[in-house]
């Protein structure tokens, strides 16, 4: 650390990402990412002579990717800000509202909200999760606190029916609540329809799961359009240009892509189920997943040694040292049809070797 660092940032670390070896040998099941490539309307875009226009600068309002999204959730388009990537909208979120106030949010959940609560100073608490790693609804009605949930949630998988989030919403409406939307589009309920009726509920998407788009790295962030100036103050005071033309352009075109975020989520699904089926043939807890994930663990092969022997078998999952009640799980990432066979086949090759 330096001698010129702000005080109140002397505590800052970095989020820890799933790991990203330049080895491409690797099958790479540990950041949720996926395999396949984006929309053919993407690449088209890309390949387009609109990117001989690099040389200016691009719409700062990004009203064009705006109208896409207004379009296809029949919102307004001051009901939206987009960023790069829902992280870069979470942190305009954390600094805009929770400063010197006071959050909370799942113990095991997103990794993010915590990394920004603490470099914010954030008076944070961890509300755990049930036994059964579902989400303690009373405890969120109750709290006076602003409240971050993602739904699905993640490592867990489990999903909150849109029901259950309107209650958290309604019961106290001097409190903000955000919903991560990261992983809705693998066949759950979106509460986007919610944000016409509350001011007070911030609903995150990101590109970077369901629409193959991680390396662009796009999401938007929906809500009361009186929350959305404030968060497009934000965003114009610390990065006016955050969305190059490119990802403009990108973002655009994935959008009305539908029929392929169709395909995409389908595919993801049908491969979540088999292989699930295949894991729970082979004795693993497998929690039912709403997700393009699957957290899974074992009745005598232990997590951080079935990741270790993935590992050396050429495969990345993701293990949590921490709560320790996940400890024993395993976060596999849904890849296509063929990286999930083979994640099949070094299960059994694994499970032989350790029974042996
Ligand atoms: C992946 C993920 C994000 C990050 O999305 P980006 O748009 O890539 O920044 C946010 N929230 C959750 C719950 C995620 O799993």
């Amino acid at each position: 650390m330096s001698r010129f660092i702000s005080e109140r940032y002397v505590n800052m670390a970095p989020y820890i990402p799933g790991e990203q070896p330049k080895d491409s040998h690797f099958i790479k099941l540990n950041a949720n990412e996926t395999a396949c490539p984006p929309s053919p309307k993407v690449l088209e875009v890309l390949a387009s002579s609109r990117m001989n226009n690099l040389g200016r600068y691009t719409d700062p309002s990004s009203m064009e990717l705006k109208k896409a999204i207004a379009q296809n959730y029949n919102l307004k388009t001051d009901q939206i800000i987009t960023g790069n990537g829902s992280d870069e909208l979470l942190g305009y979120i954390f600094l805009t509202f929770f400063e010197r106030s006071r959050i909370c949010y799942p113990d095991i959940t997103y990794g993010f909200y915590k990394t920004l609560a603490d470099a914010f100073a954030i008076d944070q608490q961890e509300i755990p999760l049930k036994q059964d790693f579902h989400v303690d609804i009373n405890a969120y009605i109750k709290s006076d606190r602003h409240i971050i949930l993602a739904n699905p949630n993640a490592p867990t998988g489990y999903v909150l029916p849109v029901s259950q989030i309107e209650k958290i919403v309604a019961a106290k409406p001097d409190r903000l609540v955000v919903i991560d939307e990261a992983y809705i589009d693998y066949g759950n309920e979106s509460c986007i329809p919610l944000i016409n009726k509350y001011d007070n509920l911030l609903v995150i998407h990101t590109m970077s799961k369901s629409r193959n788009l991680a390396g662009a790295h796009i999401g938007y962030c929906l809500g009361h359009k009186t929350l959305i100036k404030d968060l497009e103050n934000m965003r114009g005071v610390l990065n006016p240009f955050n969305l190059s033309d490119i990802n403009m352009a990108v973002g655009t075109a994935a959008i009305y892509d539908k029929d392929y975020l169709k395909s995409s989520i389908d595919a993801i699904i049908e491969t979540r189920d088999y292989t699930t089926e295949a894991l729970r043939k082979l004795d693993f807890y497998v929690l039912s997943s709403h997700t393009n994930f699957i957290f899974v663990s074992h009745p005598w092969l232990s997590a951080a040694e079935y990741n270790a022997q993935l590992r050396n078998l050429g495969i990345l999952a993701r293990h949590y040292n921490s709560p320790e009640r996940i400890k024993n799980f395993l976060r596999i990432t849904i890849g296509t049809k063929e990286e999930m066979a083979a994640v099949i086949a070094a299960t059994k090759k694994i499970l032989l070797k350790i029974a042996a």
